[in-house]
């Protein structure tokens, strides 16, 4: 069984804790899949009032998060989750600087074993500290938070439950949407019509291969009209079977049979 070791420096532990603590992810964790460790960086300065930020030199209002509490608590981390003290580790720091984060990052990361994340407050962290410790810089997307508190979370929820054993069956990641290119098809549960609006009869006709023909137009049709440029992208790179009905209503050819060469 593989397991997944996060840990996150921040100012605020309790906030990792309240986003992780329930659910899916604290199943796992009480089960020891996936293990989280908040760790606050405020334990590790030598401030006597116990000060992590000070004024920027560029100047504006702003406070920027020191970087001696940092690197010490990133050295103690290290420590705390046994890595030599010559490695360095993947540790993400959560930035609206950052590439965006996706599905396909999220299982990336989820090959690893340790995983740090550093999430900055205020107006950010000293660059310093940055080019000491971080190896990928990671955004949720383009916008700017308070914290990177959430950000971390949404991405150890994400890469969390591609880790063996997180999701039970019923919880499949498989077929979700961005695990194939597409966005997921439709879905209904019972009762078998709602408001007048009933459930599409294909799912009720117990024929396997036409549900799953359905599946996939469903799943065409929602990304084309709803994230064309994945669209584009999955239609570039993936044959489709024979027959099915694209968006616009073209229908895909059979494939014509090779002839064989002819024979001398
Ligand atoms: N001054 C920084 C800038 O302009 O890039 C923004 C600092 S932001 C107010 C404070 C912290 O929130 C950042 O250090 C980062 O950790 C986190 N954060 C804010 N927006 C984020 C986003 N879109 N993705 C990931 N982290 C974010």
């Amino acid at each position: 069984m593989s397991i997944m070791n996060f840990c996150v420096m921040t100012l605020f532990p309790e906030m990792i804790e309240a986003c992780l603590g329930e659910s899916i992810i604290g199943r796992a964790r009480e089960k020891g899949i996936v293990n989280v460790d908040a760790v606050n960086i405020r334990d590790y300065t030598l401030d006597k009032h116990k000060k992590v930020d000070d004024y920027c030199y560029s100047g504006g209002a702003g406070m920027l998060m020191q970087p001696d509490p940092i690197v010490r608590c990133y050295d103690a981390v290290k420590e705390k989750m046994s890595i030599p003290k010559e490695n360095k580790p993947r540790l993400v720091y959560v930035t609206p600087q950052g590439q965006t984060f996706t599905e396909k990052m999220a299982a990336e990361f989820a090959k690893e074993e340790n995983l740090i994340f550093l999430c900055g407050h205020y107006e950010g962290i000293d660059e310093r500290a940055l080019e000491l410790i971080v190896t990928d810089y990671v955004s949720i997307g383009d916008y700017v938070l308070t914290g990177g508190e959430m950000p971390a979370c949404i991405m150890i929820d994400a890469i969390s439950r591609l880790v063996p054993g997180v999701l039970n069956n019923e919880e499949s990641a498989v077929g979700e949407s961005f695990t194939h290119g597409l966005l997921e098809y439709p879905q209904y549960t019972r009762p078998a019509e709602y408001m007048g609006k009933k459930v599409p009869e294909v799912l009720l006709s117990g024929n396997h291969a036409l549900i799953e023909k359905w599946k996939l137009e469903e799943a065409l049709k929602r990304t084309y009209e709803r994230r064309p440029d994945l669209y584009e992208e999955y239609i570039k790179n993936n044959e489709l079977p024979p027959k099915t009905v694209l968006p616009d209503g073209t229908i895909v050819p059979k494939k014509r049979k090779m002839r064989k060469p002819e024979e001398n």
